[in-house]
């Protein structure tokens, strides 16, 4: 049988009859990728402790008629803060879900791969409001939704300083008057972060200072984003207001 090597992070698992389990792992190079782990609900299984939910593992699979098998994997990376919080769990389930559902099957993806390693990495690191945000605008800009941030979407005017609208019909911001009632109003202090969100790396959000009024003014836009251009019910989501 022929085998392959990959680097991955666990995102889902489900039962698969008495002792198996089907796994859904982000790779690197391949994008997402399912594979049957057997046995590992066994208590004697060697393989179960390298497969837990958000760890990256270095992976061995062996191909299979209809699912790829795992062979080996070595755990690179556990966020051990992480797992033992639980809105930090919470957060991470989100982010799996939304890579679940709305990303294809063998569709290569690194930059999302590095968006939830760094992600994962954070969350069990210190808390930080403004991670979901920044989760949710890089994904939607890697799949195909990058915003325009610099000038109105419609008219293509540059924009004022203060007055301006978001629009997740347009994807992107768009001046007084090419609003025609559609769109949400958008401070310029949050236009700002927005930018930076997509100009820079996940460090970035640790280095801003916002109020909780910013903070939650910026969610709203990248969560009404996602959610408009998705048009998915996202189970997590519920628990992260828990
Ligand atoms: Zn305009």
């Amino acid at each position: 049988m022929a085998t392959f090597k990959c680097h991955g992070i666990i995102i889902k698992r489900s039962n698969l009859g008495e002792a198996d389990r089907i796994l859904t792992i982000l790779t690197f190079d391949l994008g997402k990728i399912k594979a049957v782990a057997r046995g590992v609900r066994k208590t004697l299984s060697k393989l179960a402790g390298y497969l837990e939910l958000f760890c990256v593992d270095d992976l061995l699979l062996a191909e299979g008629r209809s699912l790829d098998t795992v062979a080996g994997a070595v755990t690179t990376k556990c966020f051990k803060n992480l797992r033992g919080n639980l809105k930090a769990t919470q957060t991470a389930f989100y982010f799996a879900e939304i890579i679940d559902k709305l990303t294809e099957d063998r569709e290569p993806h690194k930059e999302i791969f590095e968006l939830l390693e760094n992600s994962l990495e954070h969350l069990d690191g210190k808390k930080n409001d403004l991670l979901i945000s920044y989760f949710e605008f890089n994904f939607l800009a890697e799949t195909g939704f990058h915003p325009e941030l610099n000038k109105c979407i419609s008219c293509s005017k540059k924009l004022e300083e203060a007055g301006n609208f978001f629009s997740f019909e347009s994807g992107g911001l768009m001046c007084k008057n090419c609003r025609h009632d559609i769109g949400h109003s958008i401070s310029s202090e949050a236009i700002k972060v927005l930018r930076l969100f997509l100009q820079h790396r996940i460090s970035v959000i640790d280095k801003l200072k916002t109020e909780n009024n910013l903070s939650k003014e910026i969610r709203q836009i990248t969560r009404g984003y996602l959610k408009h251009t998705s048009g998915k019910e996202l189970k997590s989501e519920g628990y992260l207001y828990e």
